[in-house]
């Protein structure tokens, strides 16, 4: 169905005309990437007396049952866990029982920071000039929505199975090596850094999550990649990949309605254009509408902290995040966004808020070195916002969290600001607020 013709008005009239013109005994489909897309499709099919039968999607390398096998019974959800039953039941990255090296996870390696001079020479990944097909789709999307953010200019992603398979050779061969140790830095100008850029070709079942992780594990035999990396990489596909879905499909559909730190504010207008006098920000943002990605800790520690620490409304953090990039899709998104990111689910997910102040960003970045602001001061003219809107979250949140087994400690150094000092914060902070409105 094109999406200019009349029944594209939405999916569930084109399925409705298709059934109606077929007329099929039953139909019989793999299981939905999103809850909505299946119920839709039940409901239809109910409505005009066609029985549906799902199979399911063996794209994922953990089935629902198999995920509600590990959760029953579990009070809390921890994705070390998940992650180390995954490994143990397919026996990958495994010596007689243990985890390869001894260790199931490799941590105090990875998550650096580049030094002063940044990352040095970098391969980005490799970009495919668009195809027929493609170019008749970027025709289409410039005429059917032109007043959507984002640039089509430089679409550059794999959109064939074979294409994909090249990306995957490509991350192995250039970057896998280095991928762990610096997973969490982000660097002006570099928006991949040692990141495969898999996520929308593993989505789009281009390629196989086993296939993937796979190469990984030969790259490491091979001694062409440390363990560290490879165990760091293994762990976000096998572990987080796997674990968002399984929490996803078991939560939906009051999944997305949650609201757990009350948070009742609008979206800044700055995260549809980028315009912003942030640097760290205005970099992720207008990346993200060139390119359509964003690395995993652009997402988490720029975009989805500062939201965070603002209080914007989940819903409108998690439109905005299925709306920019162009991995996004539900099943994956809302946990990541509504529970990893804005702490919506209460806990579910991450068991404490992902909240950082402005020194985090400098830290791991060099955003703050173009930037007006300063990540050290919370108050004042250069006081950077998400210094502010941090200590300001800390107060707003003192009482839920000072005596949290995970987050009481980091709520503890709130013992430091006497009253004049958090006066002096929280008006800060509502300035704040009322300038961005
Ligand atoms: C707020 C927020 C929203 C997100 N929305 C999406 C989304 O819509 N679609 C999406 O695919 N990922 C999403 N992620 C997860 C992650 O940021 C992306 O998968 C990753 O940045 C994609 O880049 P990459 O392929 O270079 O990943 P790499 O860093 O190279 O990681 C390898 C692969 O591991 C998987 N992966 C890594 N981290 C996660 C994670 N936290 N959850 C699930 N899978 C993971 C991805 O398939 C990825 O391709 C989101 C994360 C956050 C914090
Ligand atoms: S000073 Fe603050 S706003 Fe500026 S780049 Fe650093 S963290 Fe971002």
């Amino acid at each position: 169905v094109r999406v200019d013709a009349p029944e594209a008005e939405s999916f569930q009239t084109g399925l409705r005309d298709a059934l109606t013109r077929h007329r099929p005994e039953s139909l019989v489909m793999v299981e939905a990437g999103e809850y909505g897309v299946q119920k839709t499709i039940e409901q239809t099919c109910d409505d005009l007396g066609v029985p549906v039968e799902t199979r399911p999607d063996r794209h994922f390398l953990c089935s629902h049952p198999e995920f509600a096998e590990w959760r029953a019974g579990r009070r809390v959800l921890v994705m070390e866990h998940f992650y180390r039953h995954m490994r143990q039941r397919l026996d990958l990255l495994m010596d007689n029982g243990q985890p390869a090296g001894g260790r199931w996870n490799f941590d105090q390696e990875n998550r650096r920071a580049f030094g002063r001079n940044g990352p040095g020479l970098v391969a980005p990944p490799k970009r495919f000039d668009p195809d027929a097909a493609t170019r008749r789709a970027l025709a289409d999307v410039a005429t059917q929505f032109p007043d959507n953010p984002g640039s089509l200019d430089r679409f550059f992603w794999p959109v064939t199975r074979e294409q994909a398979l090249t990306l995957l050779d490509d991350f192995v061969g250039q970057r896998l090596a280095a991928f762990g140790a610096f997973q969490d830095a982000m660097w002006c100008g570099e928006p991949f850094l040692f990141h495969s850029a898999l996520s929308s070709a593993l989505n789009l079942k281009l390629l196989a999550p086993r296939e993937v992780v796979d190469r990984a594990i030969a790259a490491y035999h091979d001694g062409a990649a440390p363990l560290p990396s490879v165990e760091g990489f293994v762990r976000q596909i096998l572990g987080w990949r796997e674990y968002v879905r399984g929490v996803y499909w078991s939560e939906m559909p009051d999944y997305l309605e949650q609201n757990a730190l009350d948070a009742n504010r609008p979206l800044p207008s700055f995260y549809w254009t980028g315009e912003t006098e942030m640097a760290c920000l205005r970099a992720v943002i207008t990346q993200t509408l060139e390119t359509g990605y964003a690395h995993h800790i652009q997402r988490l520690m720029v975009t989805g902290l500062f939201a965070l620490l603002l209080g914007v409304r989940p819903r409108e953090v998690h439109e905005w995040y299925l709306a920019m990039y162009l991995d996004a899709v539900e099943w994956v998104e809302a946990p990541n966004t509504l529970g990893m990111s804005q702490y919506a689910d209460g806990g579910l997910l991450g068991s404490k808020p992902y909240a950082a102040s402005g020194r985090y960003i400098q830290r791991m970045s060099n955003y703050c070195r173009h930037c007006r602001y300063t990540p050290d001061e919370a108050t004042g003219e250069a006081a950077c916002p998400f210094t502010t809107l941090y200590w300001d979250f800390m107060l707003r949140h003192e009482r839920r969290f000072a005596h949290h087994p995970r987050a009481g400690l980091q709520w503890r150094n709130l013992a430091r600001l006497d009253r004049g000092r958090r006066a002096e914060i929280r008006r800060q902070a509502a300035a704040l607020v009322g300038s961005l409105a």
